[in-house]
């Protein structure tokens, strides 16, 4: 049996049916079997936008070659029913539970927030007008920040194979589409997210992790420079190791670890506002047609520098989705995007963000606790400046042209908009960078000028990062890991999954004394 790969190139209409005959025809073989390796779409040339293959085929009529083989994590029964408790129940904490479960290790999950159904009902609720939660809202409750999102699995991260594949196979079998494993920018919508992560309850709960949700991990019992037990309503949860992957919206329990004595230092961050269009703008933009016959709604990535050098981008688009509010806390306002797997609403959305180094900002020295203390009088602001939920907004075109007052662009954003002056609620410094920015993606995108802005934008990447040990321990400590996005060493759904198992191999090795 032979093997070897060709680069297929079909018309973007065409299904994944017609890659067959396609295969057959390049390369004469009659019998073989193939994988799809890598399908994107190319559309740099409108009158001929195409989709890309790279596929693998197998057949006894090929001379020579052999499929690869991929690494694989692989687990070792080092655990030996010693425990462990996770804190947070999003990517990096479910994963570093399911990697230690599967090693030997009795897992317990802490979740401050509900099953993610009890989840889904509060956040209908909010938005229907009820009252906000605290504890299950977009950023907390099972499953954690992105399990309403457009779910995009693309990463930045560098070194994280083995682990993309185990997250990857996961998902897969907790119900994610087969095309994740091939496509250059894979999504799972907010819809398909909901069942996985119960299925993935499910499959963690087999391997005997202990899921207690409404439950917050309030403080922590140390002696020297152990961790001894986490605290909770219920009382002291004692363990061997601790992991806490809290996410980057718990600001109280990152002021508690700070308290005991947890290394964390102010990170760059980056802060602005949500971008949104008709879809219909934006898929006449990427492809000068309104839509494609088997094509999701287009995605865009936009980049710019301003004249201080300041890096300005756009991140998280969501196509065919809608914004949401996205604040932790009562009192905060802060705005995020989701999609179905669809893609197929009338809006887009994306984050456009200005890169902040809070310390050159302030012209001087900044600790972690204060950049937390920054940040959260940030989204306090905007919540004060509309007295309600509403966010302040303002239509592109009067952002660029600095002034404010004119009439809002029609919006997804279910609670409701104030019209705001954005360049007078962003910090100052910060809206003549982003303004530069936005210019530039209107000369990139035709139609973006026609969009609206709301803010405020505050969550691409946490604004600390915890001090670790080459072992990924925190510093100074003998059996705490700070995992995830809230670590500041991951962001994004796959990136903080690869966090949470990277910790867990720690956990392995120090468990077998290497
Ligand atoms: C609306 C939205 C859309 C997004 N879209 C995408 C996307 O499309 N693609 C992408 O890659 N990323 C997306 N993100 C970002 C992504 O969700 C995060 O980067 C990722 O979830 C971080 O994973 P994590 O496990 O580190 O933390 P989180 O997912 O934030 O999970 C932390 C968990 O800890 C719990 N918790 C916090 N404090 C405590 C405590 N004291 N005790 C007990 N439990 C606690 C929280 O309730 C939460 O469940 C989105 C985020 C949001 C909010």
């Amino acid at each position: 049996m032979g093997y070897s790969e060709y680069d297929l190139r079909m018309a973007a209409g065409e299904s994944e049916e017609a890659l067959r005959p396609a295969i057959a025809k390049k390369t004469g073989l009659r019998e073989f079997s193939f994988t799809i390796l890598n399908k994107s779409l190319d559309a740099r040339r409108k009158y001929r936008i195409e989709w890309q293959y790279r596929v693998g085929v197998t057949s006894s009529a090929l001379p020579k070659g052999e499929a690869p083989k991929a690494a694989g994590l692989g687990h070792q029964a080092v655990g030996r029913g010693r425990k462990v408790v996770v804190v947070g129940s999003g990517p990096a904490g479910t994963f570093a539970a399911a990697y230690l479960a599967r090693s030997g290790f009795k897992v317990t999950i802490l979740e401050r927030g509900s099953p993610v159904d009890r989840r889904k009902a509060a956040i209908e609720s909010f938005e229907a007008g009820g009252d906000f939660s605290g504890t299950d809202n977009y950023a907390y409750g099972e499953g954690g920040a992105g399990t309403f999102s457009d779910g995009k699995l693309s990463s930045r991260s560098k070194g994280i194979g083995p682990e993309r594949d185990y997250i990857f196979s996961d998902f897969m079998a907790a119900g994610a589409p087969a095309e994740i494993a091939y496509m250059t920018h894979p999504h799972l919508g907010s819809d398909n997210l909901l069942g996985m992560t119960r299925r993935m309850r499910g499959s963690l709960s087999a391997l005997g992790v202990d899921f207690r949700f409404d439950t917050a991990a309030t403080d922590l019992a140390t002696r020297g420079e152990r961790a001894l037990s986490v605290a909770t309503a219920d009382g002291a949860v004692e363990a061997d190791w601790f992991v806490f992957a809290c996410g980057h919206s718990a600001y109280e329990t990152y002021r508690m670890l700070m308290g005991r004595g947890l290394p964390f230092k102010a990170k760059n961050f980056a802060i602005g506002f949500r971008a949104e269009h008709e879809q219909r703008v934006i898929n006449q933009a990427q492809w000068g047609m309104d839509a494609i016959p088997g094509v999701k709604a287009a995605e865009y990535r936009l980049s710019a520098q301003a004249s201080d050098g300041r890096g300005v981008y756009s991140f998280c688009m969501c196509p065919g989705g809608v914004v949401v509010p996205a604040a932790a806390y009562q009192g905060t306002s802060l705005v995020n995007g989701k999609s179905d797997y669809a893609r197929a609403g009338r809006y887009a959305n994306a984050a456009v963000v200005a890169e902040l180094s809070l310390g050159s900002f302030l012209s001087r020295e900044v600790g972690a606790a204060e950049a937390l203390d920054w940040l959260e009088a940030l989204e306090r602001g905007y919540f004060a400046f509309s007295g309600s939920w509403r966010a302040p907004a303002m239509s592109v075109r009067d952002f660029l042209a600095g002034k404010a007052g004119g009439s809002l662009p029609a919006s997804s954003f279910p609670l409701g908009l104030v019209a705001a002056d954005l360049g007078e609620l962003l910090p100052a410094g910060l809206a003549g960078p982003l303004r530069e920015g936005l210019k530039a993606f209107c000369g990139k995108l035709q139609g973006y000028e026609n969009g609206l802005i709301l803010g405020l934008e505050s969550k691409t990447s946490a604004p600390i990062q915890a001090i670790r040990h080459p072992e990924l321990l925190c510093s100074r400590w003998e059996n705490l890991y700070v995992a995830g996005e809230g670590s500041g060493w991951s962001g994004g759904i796959v990136s903080s999954a690869a966090d949470g198992l990277k910790v867990a191999q720690a956990i392995c090795k120090a468990a077998s004394g290497h």
